[in-house]
């Protein structure tokens, strides 16, 4: 569906043929292909800026090794760069026991779903996990997540007559100590836009549950869009990771190297499928792969 951005860069390489050296003049063509092609993979335009600077200064100078071509040593660079933006800071999850996660992102970025697939994933690694349903707004999102946690067997915990976010969250934590869990995961509201109300009620319920990790949830289809969000939600809560959904669809991936780049929080987690089953963890060389074509 896509050109790829190596195919893109395809002509624009052709013409260094036969070059000893690379230059800033001679790889003129080719960089002006990189930004054409991650602007349409809608990586942010600031992005693709420092981006393509920092190939240009990893390149200009360099002698063209033998036995590849030019265009191969530049797509190699492109890769190389990329993989370190994307993998740069990634961590493990915490080591903490109780584990306590929270979800937090936008309505429809697949947060519910994450959830549980967080879930079932710490379940194989070992943990007895919980969930617990944080969204007063939403009936369908307590349920769906009651479903869900059912059919992982999960704990799960929610109450349906309270508007105390941060009330819920303690009673949470004390039915996840009566399960005997070790790994709380708690799924909040959202909306389809960033909302202060929404971001404050989020940011009381985490003084409240102090969590060791707080993960974003975002669509990888949502664009340019995604760097504000990603902003908005790091600057109230401090993230700590990223948690990349709908990756299964045509999207290239250019939102999470925006988010990364622009505010550092690592992207720990992929989502591949509407199924529990998925999730994978989050490996730099795939998107790389991905992004590049
Ligand atoms: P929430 O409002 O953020 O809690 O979003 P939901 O978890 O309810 O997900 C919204 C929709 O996206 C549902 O139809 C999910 O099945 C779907 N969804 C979530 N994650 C993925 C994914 O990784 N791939 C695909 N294809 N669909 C997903």
């Amino acid at each position: 569906m896509f050109e790829s951005l190596t195919e893109k860069l395809g002509n624009a390489l052709r013409n260094l043929r036969g070059v000893g050296k690379l230059t800033e003049e001679n790889m003129a063509e080719a960089l002006k292909e990189v930004r054409t092609a991650l602007l349409s993979a809608d990586v942010h335009f600031k992005v693709v800026r420092e981006f393509v600077d920092r190939v240009q200064e990893k390149c200009v100078g360099q002698e063209v090794l033998k036995g590849v071509s030019p265009g191969q040593q530049i797509v190699k660079i492109i890769n190389d760069e990329l993989v370190r933006l994307l993998g740069e800071g990634t961590t493990d999850l915490s080591g903490a026991r109780p584990l306590k996660i929270l979800m937090v992102g936008l309505h429809g970025s697949g947060k519910t779903t994450s959830t549980a697939k967080l879930g079932k994933l710490l379940k194989k690694r070992g943990y007895r996990p919980f969930v617990a349903a944080c969204d007063i707004y939403r009936p369908a999102a307590i349920d769906q997540l009651e479903i869900l946690a059912k059919q992982e067997e999960l704990g799960f915990y929610a109450d349906r007559a309270s508007k105390d976010v941060p009330a819920i969250g303690t009673a949470a934590l004390a039915a996840a100590k009566e399960a005997t869990a070790d790994a709380i995961l708690f799924d909040t509201a959202g909306r389809l836009q960033i909302d202060h109300d929404l971001i404050e009620e989020v940011k009381k319920l985490r003084e409240r549950i102090q969590p060791d990790e707080v993960f974003l949830v975002a669509d990888g289809a949502l664009g340019q869009e995604a760097v504000n969000v990603a902003k908005a939600f790091n600057d109230a809560l401090q993230l700590t990771g990223l948690i990349l959904t709908k990756m299964d669809g045509d999207a290239r991936g250019g939102a999470a190297l925006s988010i990364k780049t622009i505010t550092g929080v690592p992207i720990k987690f992929v989502g591949t499928g509407e199924k529990t089953a998925d999730f994978d963890t989050f490996y730099p060389d795939r998107l790389a792969s991905r992004i590049l074509g």
